[in-house]
């Protein structure tokens, strides 16, 4: 049976690299019809944030991430949070304990800080003098009798033989324990365990086939290897995740751009989007349109992904494979992001439902953004987003990409004067007049083909440049420099606000 876990610290909010940890987590197991726990590592109170689980499970529940058993759920493996298994934990350390494999160390917080400290400057790589590991059984039995305080540390030199580490995206792996203190403690002098500890007891209590989790995590992998071989347990498969960069090929971080998921949740990018984002970083082909990537060189001319790399989530199920992981580090660029978001928007307003469903998640933001005005309709916005759709790359920009549409144009910004200051006042007049008196004739069918050959006609019959003609109509309808064509303006306002339009004198 295929069950992975996604297994956060509620240590403040989901990172995107969280969400893509839980998005192979759900594709891998959805995959291969097998499951998926989210689990709640919740051993370092010092660390602990007040809501993080639920910015957790929020953001799960924004990208369409149901997990099958967790917090709330519940599920056969429970209890969900860490800090609710301490009694299995002990248990473990105990079984350890009564091999060897593990022994009590009682050293002070001051000694043990001390001790590192003398071994440091004497040039070696141990963390601690494994003075306990000599006490003699009666002195240990002795001291915990009278309740003195103490912490369980693994015994690294009595390790069990065990096969060196794999892991499903790195492959082969040095095996080393140069970067993990000495002797690990297991078990804190709380009864809390320490990350290593619980870990391995958790995956193999649930039953865990595979581990798919961060890149940082790769390090304290023969550590895990030990202890499974420590507690004569059969480990699951690792797959580890290439640490996620900046375009700039830095570590993400929050000062150098939106790096919770909450962020992307209020900035209104799709969900489908940010997933799909999310999935090719780390993906093992590279998705590059060759189009866009030739001769690119600036951040801002970023490669776009190829059409096949725009997937649902369901798509993205279908070709998932991680054995098709890269082990590279990815760049998390936010141009691609804008890229892929359009495509999931076009893809979404192209089908009847798509458009109901867009349209119906507007109406709020077009209402709050126009709050007096009365074209804010569903039916009057599923007209609007056709013009638009071609420049939305958010949907959040929506309703300010083409205020006209909603309200009077403002014809007091620089951008109005600059289009038509070098038109003099009776020529405008006379287009918009001339356009206004076309228009108003009983026999016109208000439809973008009949409005265009209108005006046409018009602009051939008034002798001025057909391209100051429609800047006029442009800025009478607008006051903007760019947009849909006028035609199509005209027949999404109707014919009254563009009749009122055309009347308006201005100047
Ligand atoms: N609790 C760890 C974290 O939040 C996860 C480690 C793991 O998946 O084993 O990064």
């Amino acid at each position: 049976m295929v069950l992975l876990r996604f297994a956060p610290s509620p240590t403040g909010s989901l990172h995107l690299g969280g969400l893509r940890t839980a998005l192979y987590n759900y594709l891998y197991a959805r995959k291969h019809g097998g499951k998926w726990i989210l689990r709640i590592e919740d051993t370092d109170a010092t660390r602990y944030v007040p809501g993080a689980v639920d910015n957790i499970r929020e953001s799960l529940n924004w990208a369409g991430l149901e997990y099958d058993y967790g917090p709330i759920k519940g599920g056969p493996h429970g209890p969900y949070f860490q800090s609710e298994r301490l009694d299995l934990y002990k248990m473990y350390a105990n079984k350890l304990l009564e091999s060897g494999r593990a022994y009590r160390c009682f050293c002070t917080p001051d000694r043990l800080s001390a001790t590192r400290e003398r071994l440091a400057r004497s040039g070696s790589n141990e963390t601690y003098d494994k003075a306990c590991l000599h006490l003699t059984d009666e002195e240990v039995a002795r001291r915990v009798r009278a309740g003195e305080k103490h912490i369980i540390r693994l015994n690294d030199g009595n390790l069990p033989q065990r096969p060196a580490p794999h892991d499903i995206v790195f492959g082969a792996l040095k095996d080393t324990h140069a970067s993990l203190p000495t002797d690990p403690v297991l078990l804190k002098s709380d009864l809390f365990p320490t990350y290593h500890l619980a870990s391995v007891v958790d995956d193999h209590e649930m039953g865990i086939s595979h581990v798919v989790r961060g890149e940082e995590w790769l390090p304290s992998l023969p550590l895990h290897l030990d202890l499974y071989a420590c507690l004569s347990l059969a480990p699951p498969q690792f797959a580890h995740l290439p640490i996620l960069l900046n375009n700039d090929g830095t570590k993400m971080s929050k000062r150098k751009g939106d790096v919770q998921v909450m962020d992307y949740i209020r900035r209104g990018w799709e969900p489908a989007a940010v997933l799909n984002w999310l999935a090719l970083a780390g993906w093992g082909v590279q998705h590059e349109n060759p189009d866009t990537s030739a001769g690119s060189t600036s951040a801002s001319s970023a490669p776009a992904p190829d059409s096949t790399a725009l997937m649902t989530l369901s798509e993205l199920i279908e070709k998932f494979d991680l054995s098709a992981l890269t082990h590279r580090r990815s760049v998390l660029d936010p141009k691609k992001l804008e890229y892929i978001n359009k495509h999931h928007l076009t893809r979404a307003w192209s089908t009847p439902e798509g458009l109901d469903n867009l349209a119906a998640r507007l109406h709020d933001s077009v209402k709050a953004a126009f709050p007096l005005s009365q074209y804010t309709t569903e039916d009057y916005i599923k007209k609007v987003i056709p013009t638009l759709q071609e420049r939305v790359t958010n949907l959040q920009q929506f309703p300010f990409l083409a205020p006209y549409f909603f309200i009077e144009p403002d014809f007091f910004t620089a951008e109005a004067h600059e289009m038509v200051k070098s038109i003099s006042p009776s020529e405008y007049s006379d287009v918009t007049r001339a356009v206004a008196a076309r228009l108003e004739k009983p026999d016109i069918v208000w439809d973008q083909q009949n409005i265009s050959a209108a005006l046409h006609e018009e602009s051939t019959k008034s002798g001025i440049k057909s391209r100051v003609f429609m800047t006029i109509l442009r800025h009478a309808l607008t006051g903007m420099k760019t947009g849909p064509s006028v035609a199509e303006i005209m027949h999404t306002i109707g014919p009254e606000r563009t009749l009122e339009r055309l009347h308006t004198i201005r100047g």
